[in-house]
């Protein structure tokens, strides 16, 4: 026993190594004289640097920084060491390996490379892809004043202030004039688009993790937070309510895609130099590059240089496959196509949907050629060298039209008023009531729909073809993939795939073009027969959003804000499967999948474009089944970049 409180000259502390907090070089901690060691912690009095200790007691200190160095050097690492003076004694309490913030980890990791006591491999194992997230995203400063009114599922991390806008145009409008807005809804729609690309951060009261808002904001890199069930949205008075608390258009409010916290009034935010590093606005080796950019930079080359894993991303404009190739992208793993027929040209599909014979839906689909292949055109270019994976229309096709509810009700309101309903509101009207369906997710969708109105595909698949001849004429690489969704049966597959090659035959007419044909893995039937549907498949991806949704038959759009949460509270569940994969059932199926594609063929290629892509956990998980590659949001790729990496230095 040794006491700190005895004399003048005793005393207790806490010492780190280096400064937790920045990775500073140089130790770091904090002293007590006449105090025992819960006085530190309990903050009786105000401590003294070790600086001033090193004044008060320079013989202790030197001691204390020597012992220090003898630590360090044994660990290899930042040590957490806590100590006793009596009597101008030293004493050593206890040490361990120190905590740090995720910038402390980086830095901390390179300096131990460059004093030559770790290797890059374990630097790269002391630092890992939260920790990059958490550098890439800009933050509140928390020390400020701040009034928390409600709390929602962290759906896409960021730090986001403006004034709230109930609707997209309205968001889109102000945005255009300079105004920062945050879009509230109670949920999106594929017609929000716009709005969201206008608004700082979107916040939604319903919808979980991988909801359409959730989804869409991830993908964009833009803060949100969704299924926050204490507001109540009333889009039509244009306000919400949060208890008592009504907040209406104009008030301004601060939301934390981070941790879901949603603050009323503004909050100051810092922008991430890391994240100016990744998108190639700062050079690492720049005079104004701060020590943690270039730490980042040096541990992410590494990974780059070990990893097996190719990274690709979840992109489908211009712009997002710029973006994401700059972040370091290695191709396009999923491109939604359907995400190019809403907004202000949802009516191309409507039209389809409405038209009254084969040859009038024709002339819509040939009206929608150029538009497709000036997108494809684009991103072949921004992506040029790199495979670009081209996902045929997906969605059912409700999700082109207006909403039932809605229309029924204007209907009904249109009839008591006597009002006049043009013909083609009855159209529209009949053709909703005739696709609605109870299940749509598990309706006409993906494969079901090419086989149901094939010009659609043909078109898309003209569409590319065109465009992959365009960019190759004007001296780019382009590298185009065809990818089937929502696959079921070999026969699904040999049908449509029999229809597209003819397509594809038809419009090349003698030209040169390669373009491999393959189908996602998402229906749990489509993993346990993969054997047979690798006879017409050039490659699998695994959509592990819809084979999670499918296997545990969780609707992804409605659990996230019902009974997910309740499971995770009673640990039923060990975490959200939408988040991270259930290796144990959804896994088995993606391994079973892969065994019998690496059956069939020995290098099928094999990847991932579910949103566990992009999941630390998951990639490791990919890695060690030998996948090929992962695709995800643009701003996961450094984070799966460095975790790849990190899944190869794990496993060797
Ligand atoms: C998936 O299901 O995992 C997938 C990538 O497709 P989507 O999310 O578009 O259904
Ligand atoms: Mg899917």
């Amino acid at each position: 026993m040794v006491f700190g409180n005895l004399s003048d000259d005793s005393g207790t502390g806490v010492a780190f190594t280096r400064n937790p907090a920045t990775g500073e070089t140089g130790s770091y901690g904090d002293y007590l004289d006449r105090a025992q060691g819960e006085d530190v912690v309990a903050g009786i009095r105000n401590t003294m640097s070790l600086a001033d200790m090193s004044k008060k007691e320079p013989v202790v200190h030197a001691e204390l920084e020597r012992l220090m160095k003898t630590l360090e050097d044994h660990y290899r690492d930042l040590c957490d060491i806590e100590f006793t003076v009596e009597r101008g004694k030293l004493w050593i309490l206890q040490t361990r390996v120190g905590k740090r913030t995720a910038e402390a980890a980086f830095r901390i990791a390179t300096q131990l490379v460059d004093e030559g006591k770790i290797s890059m491999d374990e630097a790269l194992m002391r630092t890992s892809g939260d920790q990059l997230a958490q550098l890439m995203f800009p933050q509140f400063d928390l020390t400020a004043n701040r009034n928390l009114i409600a709390t929602g599922i962290a759906a896409s991390p960021g730090a986001a202030v403006g004034e709230i806008v109930f609707n997209s145009k309205r968001a889109f409008d102000l945005a255009k004039t300079g105004r920062k807005v945050i879009l509230v809804r109670r949920e999106t729609s594929p017609d929000d688009l716009v709005g969201m690309v206008a608004a700082e951060g979107i916040l939604t009261s319903r919808g979980g993790k991988t909801s359409h808002a959730a989804v869409v904001a991830r993908g964009m890199g833009k803060t949100a937070v969704c299924g926050t069930e204490s507001i109540s949205v009333d889009e039509k008075l244009l306000q919400f309510s949060v208890g008592d608390l009504i907040v209406r258009e104009g008030e301004v409010v601060s939301i934390d895609g981070t941790t879901g916290c949603v603050y009323l009034g503004e909050l100051p935010v810092t922008q991430s130099p890391v994240t100016s590093y990744l998108e190639g606005s700062l050079l690492a080796t720049a005079k104004d590059a701060t020590p943690v950019v270039k730490a980042v930079d040096r541990i992410l080359q590494h990974a780059d240089e070990i990893r097996k894993l190719y990274v690709r991303a979840n992109a489908d404009t211009p712009e997002d496959a710029q973006r994401a190739k700059t972040l370091g992208a290695q191709g396009i793993g999923l491109c939604r196509t359907e995400h190019m027929f809403l907004g202000e040209r949802r009516n191309y599909v409507e039209r389809v949907v409405l038209a009254e014979n084969e040859a009038e839906q024709n002339a819509v689909i040939a009206e929608m050629l150029p538009l497709q292949q000036a997108d494809f055109v684009g991103i072949l270019k921004a992506m040029s060298g790199y495979p670009v994976t081209v996902r045929l229309l997906d969605p059912p096709l409700h999700e082109f039209l207006p909403d039932l509810a809605t229309l029924s009700a204007e209907m009904a309101t249109a009839e008591a008023l006597n009002s006049t309903i043009t013909p083609r509101d009855k159209a529209i009207f009949a053709a909703v009531k005739r696709l609605h369906e109870a299940n749509p997710m598990l309706g006409l969708r993906g494969v079901r729909l090419g086989i149901l109105i094939p010009e659609l595909f043909k078109m898309q698949v003209r569409a590319l073809v065109l465009a992959s001849l365009e960019v190759k004429k004007a001296g780019f690489e382009p590298k185009p993939e065809l990818m089937i969704p929502l696959v079921a049966t070999q026969r699904e597959l040999l049908y449509l795939r029999e229809t597209l090659e003819e397509e594809i035959k038809k419009t090349l007419n003698g030209a040169q073009l390669e373009m491999p044909i393959g189908t996602m893995i998402e229906t749990p039937r489509a993993a346990i027969t993969a054997t047979r549907l690798a006879d017409y498949a050039d490659f699998f991806s695994f959509g592990t959003n819809d084979l999670t949704q499918l296997t545990w038959a969780f609707s992804r759009d409605d659990v996230e804000s019902t009974f997910l949460p309740r499971y995770l509270d009673l640990e039923l569940l060990p975490f959200n499967p939408f988040e991270s994969l259930d290796q144990d059932g959804v896994g088995l199926l993606v391994k079973i999948a892969r065994d019998q594609a690496r059956a069939y063929r020995k290098d099928f290629k094999l990847g991932v474009c579910g949103e566990h892509g992009g999941d630390p956990r998951s990639i490791h998980f990919f890695h060690n089944l030998n996948l090929d590659y992962v695709s995800c949001s643009p701003f996961r790729v450094p984070v799966a970049r460095l975790e790849s990496g990190r899944a190869k230095v794990m496993k060797s």
